[in-house]
C-alpha cells in the first residue's frame, strides 16, 4: 500500500524519560510504516535545551508559528534534583511556559473516554473540555500582611501623574491582610478568541463563567469583553456551526457542570481553571487518559499530553525491566496533530487516518487490552495487561484491519 503523503511539514517536538521512549515507538509502529512523514524536528529533551542554552525552545515556538501546527512530548520542567542529575548550567525555563507565552495561547484539556472506565460523575458520558486562562489573576499577586492602626488603599497614577485612589480597608482593632490582582484586557480577549476557535473547531458549546455579581469592574470586565467579541466576531460563525455561547455565574456553572452529561468547553477564569481542571481530570479517572492542546488567538495548535514524563516507569526502563506505560494521551496528541494538518491542507487522507488510529486505539482497551494503569480501573471481565510495547503492537493489528 502506497504512504500517505504530507504537503506541509508538523513541528516535532521531542521530550524526555518515558515519554521520549513511548514517542520513538509511536512513530516506528503506527506512524511511518504509513505516512510519508514530514517533521521539522526540535529536541526538547533537557539535555540539548542544555546545550542550547534553552534556544531550541524558543526555536520550536517560532516554527510553530510558521507551520501552524505542532505536537509536543513531555518534558522535564528542571528543579533542584535535576539541576545535579543533568549538571545543568541553568534552571531553564518550563518549555511549556516558554512555548505559551510565545504563542500567547490557551490550553484545553480533554478526557478520552472508553468502555469499562467510569468516570466517578456516572452521568459524564461525553468529554468536559476545560480551558484555563493562564495569565494573572492570583498568579501575578503583590500581597502584604498589615499589621493594626494601617489604612490601605489602591492607588493608581496614571500616565500623566492624575492618581485615584480607592480605600480597601482600614485596620483599626486587628492585624490582617490584603492582596493586589490584575489583568489585562489584551490577554483576555486573547482568551475568548482561543475558546471561540477552539469551539468553532470542535463544534462544541462553550460556557464561561466568573463571579460578576461579586466583582462588579474586575470580573465584569471579563465578561464584557467576552461578550463584546462574540457579538462581533463570533455569533454568526456560532449559529452556522449550530453551537452555542453560554455566560452564567461560576456557582450556577460547578451546579451544571455536576448535572451535566458533557460534550462542552468550559472556559474557566486562571484560579478556577486550576482547581477544577484537577477535579475534572481525577473525576474521568486517569491522567494518563487526558489529551492537551495550546491554541494561539490566530489559530495555531500545539498537541500533547496532559501527563509528565513518567520518571518511575523510565527508571524501571533504564534497569532493562519492562514497563507497562500507558501511550494513550501522546498517540492522540499526534492524531490531533495529524488531523489538523490533513484540514489545514486539505488531505483528507491523513485525517481519515488519524480517526482510524484513534479509533483503533478505542478498540485495543475495549477488546481488554490494556496497560497497568487502566487494568486498575477497568470494570471489563476479560482485561489483560500489557507492557507498553505490546500495546501499541495489539493497537497496529486493529489499524491494519481498518486500512
Ligand atoms: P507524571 O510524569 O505525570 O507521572 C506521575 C505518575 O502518574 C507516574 O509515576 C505514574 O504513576 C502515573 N502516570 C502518569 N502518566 C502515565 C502514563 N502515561 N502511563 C502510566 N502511568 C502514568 O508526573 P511527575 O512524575 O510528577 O513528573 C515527571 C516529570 O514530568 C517532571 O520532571 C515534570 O517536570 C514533568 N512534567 C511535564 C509535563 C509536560 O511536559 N507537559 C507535565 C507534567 C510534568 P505510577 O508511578 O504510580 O505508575
Ligand atoms: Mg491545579
Amino acid at each position: 500500500m502506497a504512504k500517505i503523503q504530507m504537503k506541509t511539514p508538523l513541528v516535532e517536538m521531542d521530550g524526555d524519560e518515558m515519554t521520549r521512549i513511548i514517542w520513538k515507538m509511536i512513530k516506528d509502529i503506527l506512524l511511518l510504516p504509513y505516512i510519508d512523514l514530514k517533521t521539522e524536528y526540535y529536541d526538547l529533551g533537557l539535555e540539548h535545551r542544555n546545550e542550547t542554552n534553552d534556544q531550541v525552545t524558543f526555536d520550536s515556538a517560532e516554527a510553530t508559528k510558521k507551520y501552524g501546527v505542532a505536537v509536543k512530548c513531555a518534558t522535564i520542567t528542571p528543579n533542584a534534583d535535576r539541576m545535579t542529575e543533568y549538571n545543568l548550567k541553568e534552571m531553564w525555563k518550563s518549555p511549556n511556559g516558554t512555548i505559551r507565552a510565545i504563542l500567547d495561547g490557551t490550553v484545553f484539556r480533554t478526557p478520552i473516554i472508553v468502555k469499562g472506565i467510569t468516570p466517578f460523575i456516572p452521568t459524564w458520558t461525553k468529554p468536559i473540555t476545560i480551558a484555563r486562562h493562564a495569565y494573572g489573576d492570583v498568579y501575578k499577586n503583590t500581597e502584604m500582611q498589615v499589621p493594626k492602626g494601617s489604612k490601605c488603599e489602591l492607588v493608581c497614577t496614571d500616565k500623566d501623574g492624575n492618581e485615584t485612589r480607592s480605600l480597601i480597608h482600614e485596620f483599626k482593632d486587628s492585624d490582617g491582610i490584603i492582596q493586589g490582582l490584575h489583568n489585562i484586557d489584551k490577554s483576555i480577549a486573547s482568551f475568548a478568541r482561543s475558546c471561540f476557535n477552539f469551539a468553532l473547531d470542535t463544534k462544541q458549546d462553550i460556557w464561561f463563567a466568573s463571579k460578576d455579581t461579586i466583582s462588579k469592574k474586575y470580573d465584569h470586565r471579563f465578561k464584557d469583553i467576552f461578550a463584546e467579541i462574540f457579538e462581533t466576531e463570533y455569533k454568526e460563525k456560532f449559529a452556522a456551526a449550530g453551537i452555542e455561547y453560554f455566560y452564567t455565574l461560576i456557582d450556577d456553572a460547578v451546579a451544571r457542570v455536576i448535572r451535566s452529561e458533557g460534550g462542552y468547553i468550559w472556559a474557566c477564569k486562571n484560579y478556577d481553571g486550576d482547581v477544577m481542571s484537577d477535579m475534572v481530570a481525577t473525576a474521568y479517572g486517569s491522567l494518563a487518559m487526558m489529551t492537551s492542546v495550546l491554541v494561539s488567538p490566530d489559530g495555531v495548535y500545539e498537541y500533547e499530553a496532559a501527563h509528565g514524563t513518567v520518571q518511575r516507569h523510565y527508571y524501571k526502563h533504564l534497569k532493562g525491566e519492562k514497563t507497562s506505560t500507558n501511550s494513550v494521551a501522546t498517540l492522540f496528541a499526534w492524531t490531533g496533530a495529524l488531523r489538523k494538518r490533513g484540514e489545514m491542507d486539505g488531505t483528507p487522507e491523513l485525517c481519515e487516518f488519524a480517526d482510524k488510529l484513534e479509533k483503533a486505539t478505542i478498540k485495543t482497551i475495549e477488546d481488554g487490552v490494556m496497560t497497568g494503569d487502566l487494568a486498575l480501573l477497568s470494570s471489563l471481565p476479560n482485561k489483560q495487561k500489557v507492557d507498553t510495547e505490546e500495546f501499541l503492537l495489539a493497537i497496529n493489528e486493529r489499524l491494519k484491519a481498518m486500512m
